[in-house]
């Protein structure tokens, strides 16, 4: 079931497209965005043969290699809800721009142009850039920019954290020869729609998005890690229960005052009408998709232990070893719940798009 494809991720491909872009002489200002395309353990490749920038060289001699795009005879135009949030599912493969951002692909375009969802998940045509058709794992940092997540009293906050960890699993999982894209690599805020459509057009093995926990003071002998599966999804739910279990391993090493839930395990939120609750499992579908809580940062100990880039880089090899177990065995996982404590309707505002104001992005 998982083979292993395109071994690259999306740190190596910004690196090959700037190159390529550094080395085409392009006199056209190009803003390279620092932040996106940072990497932490990028080498220089010598071969950068790929889909380069369609730019014009300054050698006559050279005769540039245009990507072959087939271009329909009726562009798609982006589809949104009654609610202006762009449907899910209507991208295939995505564009690394060379400004570093991830952009699910709507059509290609003639000259290397393609017709891309933008981070705000809005339209536009772009030059340039990458294409990736598919990958292994797609990992979701949850929350970015103006939106913190939980904030720790040490001051420590959710999205930086979820990127720390969320890098480290990307390490883990390429390092192990999967293909991995990330739905944001840098402190920017990516509406859950569009991480989501990142998730579509990838097809991956899975999806799965990365948090720690707030919200309880209560107590508890064990960790009250929550691993939420998607309802209707088998696959969703035995990932689920194989992260939940690893992730288990490595926090019961520790003796901390611990909080949680009555309820933490291998669970689910469904919404009013019996779906999932949560965005990030409900827009990917049908692709597999989890959301992990390792842990809560609203409690000290916890937000202390976590802080510790040892203990993030085990947190990183258990979800290495849960993924190997979910496609080598038929192992069930562990720490199902089969009725969560209601936790709610509330409007999850999952995937809006509103006050988000898009980046160059080319
Ligand atoms: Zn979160």
């Amino acid at each position: 079931m998982a083979c292993k494809r395109v071994e690259m991720h999306v740190s190596r491909l910004v690196t090959l497209a700037i190159l390529a872009l550094l080395t085409s002489c392009s006199p056209t200002s190009v803003v390279l965005d620092p932040e996106a395309a940072t990497s932490s353990t990028t080498t220089a490749s010598t071969s950068t043969t790929g889909t380069s920038p369609s730019t014009t060289t300054t050698s006559t001699t050279t005769t540039l290699t245009t990507p072959t795009t087939t271009v329909p005879a009726v562009l798609p135009e982006l589809q949104f809800d009654e609610a202006g949030v762009p449907l899910n599912g209507q991208s295939d493969g995505v564009l690394v721009s060379n400004t570093g951002w991830v952009l699910p692909i709507l059509s290609g375009l003639d000259r290397g142009r393609h017709r891309i969802w933008t981070p705000c998940g809005r339209q536009a045509d772009v030059s340039g850039g990458k294409v990736i058709p598919e990958a292994d794992f797609v990992l979701d940092p949850g929350h970015g920019g103006s939106e913190p997540g939980a904030v720790g009293q040490g001051g420590l906050e959710e999205k930086d954290l979820n990127l720390e960890v969320t890098l480290k699993i990307r390490d883990a999982l390429v390092g192990a020869g999967y293909s991995v894209v990330m739905t944001r690599q840098s402190d920017v805020r990516v509406p859950i729609v569009t991480r989501a459509e990142i998730g579509q057009a990838l097809d991956p093995i899975a999806f799965l998005s990365v948090h720690f926990n707030a919200g309880t003071n209560a107590r508890s002998e064990i960790p009250g890690t929550e691993m939420y599966h998607q309802i209707e999804n088998a696959d969703s739910k035995r990932l689920a229960g194989l992260l939940y279990e690893e992730t288990r391993a490595v926090l019961d090493q520790f003796d901390i005052p611990w909080v949680a839930l009555g309820d933490s395990g291998t669970t689910f939120r469904p919404n009013q009408a019996g779906g999932d609750y949560y965005g990030v499992l409900r827009r990917p579908a049908p692709v597999v998709s989890v959301l992990l809580e390792f842990a809560y940062l609203s409690n000290p100990a916890e937000e202390e232990l976590v802080s510790d880039p040892a203990v993030q880089g085990q947190l990183a090899h258990a979800v290495l070893v849960a993924v190997g177990r979910f496609l080598e065995t038929d192992d069930p996982g562990s720490g199902f719940i089969d009725e969560p404590i209601f936790r709610g309707y509330g409007p999850s505002g999952a995937g809006r798009t509103d006050n988000c104001t898009d980046p160059m992005l080319e």
